[in-house]
């Protein structure tokens, strides 16, 4: 049962606090796609759930991200055929459910479709099926007492007999370096390329995030260079969805011609300040030899990992992979926290370290995991 306490006046309204004196059966932690998969399933179940969110809407990972707003889930309209299975197969952003209406191609005929959108298709998820979501409900603490007990910065309080957390990878992955607190980061650097220009440019790091950084910024540039510790893994020979896709790739072509844009095999081991810019050392991966070069900008976009702060000691789930995902069994339960469970893009720590890898990296691979 969800009981409401009154609460002090809180920006000159009274707020209500709930707490759950009754075990649910799950609770969901995030209303990114992975959360509201589950929400459907566990819903047509009948098993008592409610799904909590940090933000004010579903989806709030896509409201700022991918930066550049262009996702790289195809959304494949017109295929040819009738088969639902195959059409799926090509429309990697739909969840599923029982109802054809609900697929994401009727938001969007675009083939990159833009990520507002796709908030929008998850907004209209929820409000179809009228799934338990609760907006506005920051988890900051995870305990255990025989059942979990969740409690959010607000006050609320919640419990569980099992918690399934799918709260994607929301802490930036930044690396131990000297002078980093230098460099910007793809999380809050500028994408008005006008700020860029004339600027020579270091890009840390050879993911999607890093090329879509580079692609916006050709036209205003005087240089940029695109660095990382290992070779350039590119989508269309792994046949990984997260290594570099072709659309994020026109950099590649620059480099080959030779138009003042480089990708360097090498890692930053220090930045230090250099009159109104930085003096960035770079260690080459295949040579031992120390390159430093001078640059107005340095942005890191070395990705993300999966926030683990919120577990109490006792219920702390085991890290794995440099500590960016949580090591889970092939049931996605965590492999020390027995009714712990992860959804989503977290479930990574899963798939990496198989090969190939299982490309849970997707909304598309995520919902057919659940
Ligand atoms: C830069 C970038 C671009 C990407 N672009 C694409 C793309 O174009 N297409 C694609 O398919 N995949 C893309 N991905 C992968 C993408 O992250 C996943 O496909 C998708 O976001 C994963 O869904 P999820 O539900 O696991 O996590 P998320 O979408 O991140 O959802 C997690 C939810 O949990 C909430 N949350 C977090 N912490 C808490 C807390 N403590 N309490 C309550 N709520 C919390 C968040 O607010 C969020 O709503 C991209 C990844 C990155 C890093």
């Amino acid at each position: 049962m969800l009981l409401s306490l009154r609460l002090g006046r809180e920006n000159s309204q009274v707020r209500e606090r709930t707490v759950v004196d009754e075990s649910l059966d799950y609770v969901v932690v995030g209303a990114g796609p992975a959360g509201l998969q589950l929400a459907y399933f566990l819903q047509r179940a009948g098993l008592s759930y409610l799904v909590v969110e940090a933000g004010s809407g579903p989806g709030t990972f896509f409201t700022r991200f991918p930066r550049h707003r262009k996702m790289i889930s195809v959304n494949k309209v017109h295929t040819g055929w009738d088969d639902p299975e195959l059409n799926l197969r090509m429309d990697w952003n739909s969840l599923l459910s029982d109802q054809e209406k609900l697929l994401f191609t009727p938001y969007s005929d675009k083939f990159w479709p833009n990520a507002d959108v796709f908030v929008d298709y998850l907004a209209s998820f929820v409000t179809e099926f009228d799934l338990k979501v609760r907006y506005d409900t920051r988890i900051e603490r995870i305990e255990r007492d025989g059942d979990f007990v969740l409690t959010a910065s607000n006050g609320d309080c919640f419990r569980a007999r099992r918690v399934i957390v799918a709260t994607g990878v929301s802490r930036p992955y930044v690396p131990k370096i000297d002078g980093i607190e230098l460099a910007e980061q793809y999380e809050t650097v500028s994408v008005d390329p006008d700020d860029f220009t004339d600027q020579r440019v270091l890009i840390v790091g050879k993911g999607n995030s890093a090329y879509e950084t580079a692609d916006n910024l050709t036209e205003r540039a005087a240089v940029i260079h695109v660095a990382g510790p290992h070779s350039q893994k590119l989508a269309w020979r792994t046949h990984f969805v997260g290594h570099l896709r072709a659309i994020n790739a026109n950099f590649l072509d620059m480099y080959q011609l030779k138009l003042q844009n480089a990708v360097l095999d090498g890692a930053v081991e220090k930045i230090e300040r250099d009159g109104d810019g930085y003096l960035v050392s770079i260690r080459y991966a295949r040579r031992d030899v120390l390159m430093q070069s001078r640059y107005d900008r340095v942005i890191f976009c070395t990705g993300f990992r999966f926030d683990a702060s919120v577990f109490a000691e006792d219920c702390r789930p085991a890290l794995t992979i440099s500590d960016r995902f949580p090591d889970q069994t092939s049931a996605w339960e965590s492999v020390n926290v027995p009714d712990l469970y992860f959804a989503g893009t977290i479930t990574q720590g899963c798939a990496i370290s198989r090969s190939p890898p299982a490309p849970s990296s997707t909304v598309s691979a995520m919902a057919y995991a659940h």
